[in-house]
C-alpha cells in the first residue's frame, strides 16, 4: 500500500464554536500520527503544540518502538521548556501529546495529557490511553463516576503535560491490531463533547471514507456545543492478521516513573530500617523533609516523605490550606498534583504563602492550568 495519496488515513482540526483560535496541532506523516492540544492561552498554546509536534517529527523512530517514541516526546518536552525560557510563546505554556507509530498491524503509542488514542472495530471502541487529568484520577479512585467527570468543574485540569517538567515521562503502549481496525487520536474537544459509543457509531457509519468520518466526528462535537478545539486523526490498520483478537494494550513505563522510583526507594528504606538498624536516622531524615500535595482540590502540606514504605508511614500533617490547585499556574498545579517534595517544613510553608499571594493577585504572567471557557452544558 502506498501511504501518500492513499485514503488509509485522514486528519481534521478546527477551532470549534466557542474558542477564538485553534491551539491544537495534528500530524499525519506515516508511520507517525500525532495529536497535541496546546495550553497557556493568548496564542501560547498553539506555539507549544506546533513546536512539540515539529520536534517530535524530527526525533520520532520509523518503527513501532514505543520507548524510542517516548524519548522523542521527551525531546519535544525539553524544546517547549527551552522555548518558553527564551521568550518564545509564554512561561507556563504547555501541550498534551498523543503520538502513534503504525506499521502493519503494530501500533506503538507514547502519551501525555488528556488527548486520547482509541481502537475502533465494527462499531466497538476501546480506549488505549489513560488520561493524565484530575478527574481521571478521581474516576480511578472511585470518587466520581465517568459520567460525573464530564461535567466536573475541574475536568480540564491535567496532571501531566509537555512544557512543565524537564523530568516528565510519557506513558507508552504497544498494541496488536487487526486489519481493518481504525486507530483514532483525538483532542478533548471531541472526547469531552461526544461519548465513546457515539464516536464508535459515527465511525462505523462513515468509515468507507476516513476523511468523511473525521469531519462527521467534528460535526458531532460542534452539534454538542463545540466548546473546545476539535482535532481528529484516523488511520486504518492493514498488515497481516494477528493470532489473537484485540489484545489488551500493554502499558509499559518507558522510563522509571516517579512512583516506581518512590516504591523502590520505599523498599530500600524498609530494608535499611530492619537490617541495618538505622531506623532513627531514617526517621530524622524523613522528619527534616516536607511535601505539598493536592487533597480534595486544595493544597495540603506534610512534614516527612510521601507514601508508606512496607506499611510504615513517615509523614505528619503540617497545614491544610484553602488554596485551590486549579487556580494555580499550570506548571505549579501539575507539580503539586503529582506531589512536590521540598527540603524542609519551613520551605513548604513559604511556598504556600507564595502560592496564596499568586492566587490572590492573579498575575497575568501565570496563566491558569488550563484556560477553559467551556461552560457546563445545560446542567439541570
Ligand atoms: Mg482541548
Amino acid at each position: 500500500m502506498s501511504p501518500r495519496g492513499a485514503t488509509w488515513y485522514a486528519t481534521h482540526s478546527e477551532i470549534g464554536r466557542v474558542r477564538d483560535h485553534n491551539e491544537d496541532a495534528v500530524l499525519a506523516e506515516p508511520p507517525l500520527f500525532v495529536v497535541a492540544d496546546g495550553l497557556g492561552g493568548h496564542e501560547a498554546g498553539e506555539v507549544a503544540s506546533s513546536l512539540a509536534v515539529a520536534t517530535l517529527r524530527d526525533h520520532a523512530p520509523r518503527r513501532p518502538d514505543a520507548k524510542a517514541l517516548a524519548r522523542a516526546v521527551r525531546a519535544a518536552n525539553r524544546e517547549v521548556i527551552r522555548a518558553a525560557r527564551e521568550g518564545i510563546g509564554r512561561q507556563g505554556m504547555g501541550t498534551t501529546m498523543t503520538a502513534a507509530i503504525v506499521e502493519g498491524s503494530r501500533i506503538a503509542i507514547a502519551h501525555v495529557g488528556d488527548s486520547r488514542a482509541y481502537l475502533l472495530r465494527d462499531g466497538t471502541i476501546r480506549r488505549l490511553t489513560e488520561d493524565h487529568s484530575m478527574v481521571a484520577d478521581m474516576v480511578r479512585r472511585g470518587t466520581i463516576t465517568e459520567e460525573e467527570s464530564r461535567y466536573h468543574p475541574n475536568r480540564s485540569v491535567i496532571t501531566r503535560a509537555l512544557g512543565t517538567d524537564a523530568n516528565m515521562v510519557a506513558d507508552t503502549y504497544e498494541v496488536d491490531a487487526e486489519p481493518g481496525d481504525i486507530l483514532l487520536l483525538a483532542s478533548d474537544g471531541l472526547t469531552g463533547m461526544v461519548e465513546d459509543p457515539d464516536i464508535a457509531a459515527i465511525v462505523a457509519r462513515t468509515s468507507d471514507d476516513l476523511q468523511v468520518a473525521a469531519k462527521a466526528l467534528a460535526e458531532a462535537a460542534n452539534a454538542a456545543g463545540g466548546h473546545d478545539n476539535i482535532s481528529v486523526v484516523l488511520a486504518r490498520i492493514s498488515g497481516t492478521p494477528g493470532k489473537n483478537s484485540v489484545a489488551p494494550a500493554k502499558k509499559s513505563a518507558s522510563l522509571p516513573s516517579g512512583r516506581t522510583v518512590l516504591a523502590v526507594f520505599g523498599w530500600l528504606l524498609a530494608f535499611a530500617l530492619i537490617v541495618a538498624g538505622i531506623g532513627y536516622a531514617t526517621y530524622r531524615y524523613a522528619y527534616s523533609q516536607a511535601y505539598l500535595t493536592a487533597e480534595n482540590g486544595v493544597i495540603v502540606a506534610y512534614r516527612g516523605v510521601p507514601g508508606s514504605f512496607a506499611g510504615i508511614t513517615l509523614s505528619w500533617p503540617l497545614e491544610t490550606t484553602d488554596i485551590q490547585v486549579s487556580e494555580l499556574p499550570m506548571a505549579t498545579g501539575a507539580r503539586i498534583q503529582e506531589t512536590l517534595r521540598v527540603g524542609s517544613a519551613e520551605e513548604a510553608l513559604a511556598l504556600i504563602e507564595q502560592y496564596r499571594s499568586e492566587v490572590q493577585t492573579d498575575t497575568p504572567l501565570n496563566p491558569p492550568v488550563v484556560p477553559d471557557p467551556r461552560s457546563v452544558p445545560n446542567q439541570p
